[in-house]
C-alpha cells in the first residue's frame, strides 16, 4: 500500500509531489494521459499549452510553460516521486485504504492528494466539434503556427484571450477579439498590450452564432447583441479563451464539489473526505494562478504528512 497518491501533475500536482518525496511518503503521482489532446486535459497541465510565464516569481526573465512543469517534475522525481503517465478512470473513498484505478492498474494508499486542475471551456455549438483541428483551437502555443498569414478570431475577453490574441499575431495577418461585451475580465496591462498592436481588431458586445466552413473554417456568425443584427465574419481560425472548467468528473459522487464542480474544501486543504487532499485550480476558481497552484500543492502535502502521522503513521 501507498502512503500517498497524487492525481495530476501539473504546479500543484508537483509541488505537492516534491514535498510528499522530501518528507520520505515516495508518492506516487498519476499524471494523466500523455495522449490527451485539448479538451482533455494535458499531462502537465494548462502550463503546457501557454506560453511566456512572465509572474511565476524566480524567473525574471520569464519562462516557458512546459519547460517550468520540466523542472518542476524533474524536482520532484530528484527525491523519489514515481510518476505514471496514466489517467485515473475511477477511484474509491468510501474506505480506507483509498483506491484507485489508473490503466491497468489498481493501487491503494493511505491518503490522495488531488491536483487534477481545469481545463479549457468551450462555447458548445455543434459546429466547435465539426471543425476541431480544422481552424478551430483552445490552445494557442499547440496550434497558432499552423495559422501564418491568416486571419483569425479569438473569442473572450479574459486575460487568456489577450494571452492568447497577443501570442497569434505572432504568425496571424490580424487577430480579432471577439467579446460579448464592452468590460474585460482582462487585467489593465494584458488589454492595453493588445490595444496597442497594430495587428488586433474588435468585435465587441457580439456573440458567435456558429463557425462555418468546407473542409476548414472560413468564418463565423456574429450576433449583436445591442441590435440583434447578425453579421458575417471571414476567419480561417477560432481560438476559444472563455475560461476554464475543472477536472473532476472521476470524484462525482466520491468528493463533495461546489456549484461549479470544483472540489469543495473543508479545513486548509481538507477534502469531504478525511484523508484526501486538494490543491490547485480543481478547488480553486478564484485565483487560478500558476503560483497559487505550487502554493496550495505545498500546503496540502503538508496537511497530509501532518494527518498520516496523527493516524500513527
Ligand atoms: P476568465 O477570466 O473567466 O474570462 C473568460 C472570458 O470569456 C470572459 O470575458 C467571459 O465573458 C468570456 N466567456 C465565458 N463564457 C463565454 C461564453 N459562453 N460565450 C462567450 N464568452 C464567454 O478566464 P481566463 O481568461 O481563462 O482567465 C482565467 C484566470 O487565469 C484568470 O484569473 C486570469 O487572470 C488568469 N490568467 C492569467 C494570465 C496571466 O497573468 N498571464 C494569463 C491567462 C489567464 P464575460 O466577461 O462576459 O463573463
Amino acid at each position: 500500500m501507498r502512503n500517498v497518491i497524487i492525481i495530476g501533475s501539473g504546479p500543484a500536482g508537483y509541488t505537492a509531489a516534491i514535498y510528499a518525496s522530501r518528507a520520505s511518503l515516495q508518492p506516487l503521482c498519476f499524471e494523466g494521459d500523455p495522449l490527451a489532446r485539448p479538451p482533455e486535459p494535458q499531462v502537465g497541465g494548462q502550463l503546457m499549452i501557454t506560453t511566456e510565464v512572465e509572474n511565476f516569481p524566480g524567473f525574471p526573465e520569464g519562462i516557458q510553460g512546459p519547460e517550468l512543469i520540466e523542472k518542476l517534475k524533474a524536482q520532484a522525481k530528484r527525491f523519489g516521486t514515481e510518476c505514471v503517465e496514466e489517467s485515473v478512470t475511477k477511484v474509491d473513498f468510501s474506505k480506507r485504504p483509498f483506491r484507485v484505478w489508473a490503466g491497468e492498474r489498481v493501487e491503494e494508499a493511505k491518503a490522495v492528494i488531488v491536483a487534477t486542475g481545469a481545463r479549457a471551456k468551450y462555447l458548445g455549438l455543434p459546429s466547435e466539434l465539426a471543425f476541431a483541428n480544422k481552424g478551430v483551437s483552445a490552445c494557442a502555443t499547440c496550434d497558432g503556427a499552423l495559422f501564418r498569414g491568416k486571419e483569425l478570431v479569438v473569442v473572450g475577453g479574459g486575460d487568456s484571450a489577450m494571452e492568447e490574441g497577443n501570442f497569434l499575431t505572432r504568425f496571424a495577418s490580424r487577430v480579432t477579439v471577439v467579446h460579448r461585451r464592452e468590460e474585460f475580465r482582462a487585467s489593465k496591462i494584458m488589454v492595453d498590450r493588445m490595444q496597442q498592436n497594430p495587428k488586433v481588431g474588435w468585435q465587441l458586445n457580439k456573440e458567435v452564432l456558429e463557425i462555418y466552413g468546407d473542409d476548414r473554417v472560413r468564418g463565423v456568425k456574429l450576433k449583436d447583441r445591442k441590435t440583434g443584427a447578425v453579421t458575417d465574419f471571414k476567419a480561417e481560425g477560432v481560438f476559444l479563451a472563455i475560461g476554464h472548467e475543472p477536472n473532476t468528473k472521476v470524484f462525482g459522487g466520491q468528493l463533495e464539489l461546489d456549484e461549479k464542480g470544483y472540489v469543495r474544501l473543508r479545513q486548509h486543504t481538507g477534502t469531504s473526505v478525511d484523508g484526501v487532499f486538494a490543491c490547485g485550480d480543481v478547488a480553486d476558481a478564484r485565483y487560478r494562478q500558476a503560483i497559487t497552484a505550487a502554493g496550495t500543492g505545498c500546503a496540502a502535502a503538508i496537511d497530509c504528512e501532518r494527518w498520516l502521522e496523527e493516524q500513527g503513521g
